[in-house]
């Protein structure tokens, strides 16, 4: 064969390839062109299992959904966190142009069942609640002023923080101290007055009347009191993941599921007489609400679910819904 056959060949082929290479652009082109003008991107959105819905941009419903986990509606600033259980999921598809889609719904739909918690505090007279103010530094204010009038109630004051779904209407500081203020006893034998920090809810430490176990092992990663950004209402015990958590006393278990205000994988046990343990951040869960567990049992594993930045259990003490230091309990010393 010669050289020119052999040239002749490869453009001939060249040329029958090119064809079919332009008739596959071709449908394609006209295939994508019919998908664009009779269908569009969606996403089918479920909800609990159940389709509620198509929306067109994921990321922007569930972005809008973050924002109101974090802010609720309003920007309230006593507003703690929206606790929402379940969030919806998502599954691209090809819609109809004809059937419409309702972010609005979806979005509505998913924060109905959101609970807003607010965060205020208490100022407490003889363990009654007597005025509410916003913040913390509001209601150390009011403290720090009836100690300077030297009000004679001082040891049964207290600030006690709140998480509610009401918020309660608060009282001006100075309305606050002026209730609060009581005047010393006029026999005036000067008492031995020594003056104390200035912490008022460090004062109270109440008698669980049970005694309660370590319930997992491990360094001490955060106290409880206030941090830089938020009040810490427990004790972080950390160690590595798996580490088996035990009850730190006997009862009944309220809540085991996945808890979407920060706690990731969350047990609750109730002790009676309004105490409360919490342990946070499971990797794994043994137990089930209405399981009632003897002080020791096995009821989690640790992990780092939920708000966390490594393997650990955050442990909560509360009394009537108030969280306690936990140090005044277990880990005394540590
Ligand atoms: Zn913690």
């Amino acid at each position: 064969m010669s050289n020119i056959s052999i040239v002749k060949k490869t453009i001939v082929n060249i040329r029958h390839s090119l064809r079919f290479f332009i008739c596959v652009s071709i449908a394609v082109f006209i295939i994508a062109a019919i998908l664009i003008v009779f269908y569009k991107k969606a996403y089918i959105v479920k909800y609990n299992g159940e389709i509620i819905g198509y929306c067109s941009s994921k990321s922007k419903l569930q972005e809008r959904i973050n924002k109101y986990i974090e802010n609720g509606n309003s920007d309230n600033e006593n507003l703690a966190y929206v606790d929402i259980e379940i969030l919806p999921t998502y599954n691209l598809t090809f819609l109809k142009r004809s059937i419409e889609t309702n972010d609005e719904e979806i979005y509505n739909a998913v924060i109905s069942s959101g609970i807003t918690y607010y965060k205020y505090f208490a100022i407490q007279l003889n363990e009654e609640d007597k005025y509410y103010v916003s913040k913390y530094t509001d209601a150390e204010n009011i403290v720090q002023k009836l100690k300077d009038k030297e009000s004679n109630n001082m040891d049964k004051i207290k600030i006690v923080e709140r998480y509610d779904t009401n918020l309660a209407s608060f009282t001006a500081i100075d309305d606050c101290v002026s209730g609060l203020y009581e005047e010393k006893p006029k026999p005036k034998s000067k008492p031995k007055y020594t003056p104390s920090k200035s912490n008022a809810t460090s004062q109270y430490i109440p008698n669980l009347g049970i005694d309660m176990i370590e319930p997992v092992q491990g360094i001490i990663s955060s106290r409880f009191g206030i941090r830089r950004r938020d009040n810490h209402k427990g004790l972080d015990i950390a160690n590595s993941t798996g580490t088996t958590i035990h009850a730190a006393a006997s009862g009944t278990v309220t809540y085991a599921k996945y808890n979407s205000g920060g706690y990731g994988h969350l047990v609750i046990i109730s002790h009676g007489n309004g105490i409360q343990t919490y342990y946070g951040h499971n990797s794994k869960l043994y137990v089930t609400p209405g399981q009632y567990v003897s002080k020791g049992d096995p009821i989690a594993a640790m992990g780092s679910t939920g708000i966390s930045t490594g393997p650990h259990c955050h442990f909560e003490i509360r009394v009537n819904g108030t969280a306690q230091n936990p140090q005044n309990y277990v880990f005394r010393g540590r």
